[in-house]
């Protein structure tokens, strides 16, 4: 659906598999993985909201409407990502 970028700029498929970093900490592991997971659903929220309003053009409103709800469960899950991610980086 989308290609993103790695940490270090290389382009992944999405859903590709995290690659080894035997040089890395668990600790960076787990900050790097889940910033990374934050910023791809961020930019899943977008593309849904993008989504609900094309459809709200289509003449689907409920459809549309049912997505801007989903989106605000993203956000919300967003956030508690965030939460989860300043926790780890202590
Ligand atoms: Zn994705």
């Amino acid at each position: 659906m989308h290609i993103l970028n790695d940490e270090n700029g290389n382009p992944i498929a999405h859903g590709g598999q995290d690659k080894e970093h035997p040089s890395r900490t668990k600790k960076e592991e787990n900050i790097a993985l889940l910033q990374f997971m934050l910023s791809h659903n961020e930019h899943h929220a977008e593309e849904l909201e993008e989504m609900a309003h094309q459809l709200k053009e289509q003449g689907m409103g409920d459809a549309a409407k049912k997505i801007s709800e989903a989106v605000e469960n993203f956000n919300e899950g967003n956030k508690r990502l965030s939460l989860a991610l300043t926790l780890v980086k202590r």
